[in-house]
């Protein structure tokens, strides 16, 4: 019995989420395998199959018949990153958690750091990138751009430079477990729980194998999950939008008003008319997409389906 408590509650867990992953897994096991047996042996790796289109589920069914501490969730189909990782976060029975990236991006050799900061009393250790390689300049633009309009969006102290690499203890998981949004940012919700947060620099490699899973399609619907889900600020930002451009049109009313009336020198054309007409239509168009897209979260929220759904696993 006590052996069986031992081996349900595990050191530390390792949440790896992959998406067409097949050709990095085994070497990102053995890499981890020696990483993390420098800290424990007492740890589980549960591997987070995204819908994946490739060989992926089989080499993870293949490491669960050869390791024990392997386990592995399969998911239906595609739910994305966030949400694979939030299905290893409900898995997973560890007193530290850490999550890394599954194409060997994020160095399992930087774990053991990870825990040392851990022991020293840090509730979230995050991998910082110093720098990184091999990633386009557009990504890495997009990025830092995107967490810098992010800080300034919002109150939470998100930090710059940080993926979803970190070691968070089983406190953090918990309360995480308690934010059931459908459109996670875990890296903000994270940020936004607080207590004793530290980093461990890094430098970030590049992908071995296989491309991104993250088209500019879907880093934009994250960066937006991000915004709407931690700043109210892009709708202020159209209340004021609507009064300024009223204020600018009651000035040009009453100059029109004026110059037809008083000065019997009304301007005729119609490019005064297109822009002016053009302008309001744009404004009013992207003022219905920002409301828009807090609506569409809303929904989501209110309908509230399950996350993801489970097609097989080895975890009960
Ligand atoms: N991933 C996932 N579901 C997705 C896309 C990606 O689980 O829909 C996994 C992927 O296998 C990897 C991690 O999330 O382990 C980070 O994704 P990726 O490397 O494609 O993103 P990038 O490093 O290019 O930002
Ligand atoms: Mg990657």
């Amino acid at each position: 019995m006590k052996e069986k408590s031992m081996k349900d509650k595990p050191a530390l867990s390792i949440i790896i989420p992959v998406y067409n992953e097949e050709a990095t897994i085994p070497e990102m096991y053995r890499r981890l395998n020696l990483a993390v047996s420098t800290i424990t042996e007492d740890y589980e790796f549960v591997f987070v199959n995204d819908g994946s289109r490739d060989g992926s589920l089989v080499q993870l069914i293949r490491l669960t018949e050869m390791d024990k501490r392997v386990f592995y969730i399969n998911f239906s189909r595609n739910f994305g990153h966030q949400i694979a990782v939030t299905a290893g976060l409900d898995a997973c029975n560890g007193d530290a958690v850490v999550i890394i990236d599954g194409d060997l991006q994020d160095p399992p050799e930087v774990i053991p750091e990870l825990y040392k900061k851990y022991k020293e009393g840090f509730e979230v250790v995050y991998g910082k990138r110093s720098d990184r390689a091999g990633e386009s300049i557009f990504k890495k633009m997009t990025a830092k751009w995107f967490y810098r309009i992010l800080k300034n969006l919002t109150s939470i102290d998100i930090p710059l430079d940080t993926g979803d690499f970190r070691l968070v203890d089983r406190k953090i998981v918990d309360y995480l477990k308690q934010m059931p949004e459908q459109n996670k940012f875990l890296r903000g919700q994270i940020a936004w729980l607080g207590f004793n947060q530290t980093d461990v620099m890094f430098s970030r490699d590049k992908r071995q194998h296989g491309e991104t899973g993250y088209p500019f399609s879907k880093m934009l619907k994250f960066a937006l999950d991000g915004i709407t889900s931690f700043s109210d600020k892009p709708l202020s930002l159209v209340t004021k939008l609507g009064f300024t451009i009223s204020l600018i049109s009651f000035l040009i009313i009453l100059y029109a008003t004026y110059a037809h009336f008083v000065l019997d020198r009304t301007i005729t054309g119609w490019t005064s008319l297109i822009i002016s007409s053009m302008f309001i239509g744009g404004v009013q168009l992207i003022s219905i997409g920002i409301i828009g897209e807090y609506i569409s979260r809303m929904n989501k929220n209110t309908i509230n389906r399950p996350l993801y759904i489970v097609e097989s696993s080895n975890m009960e």
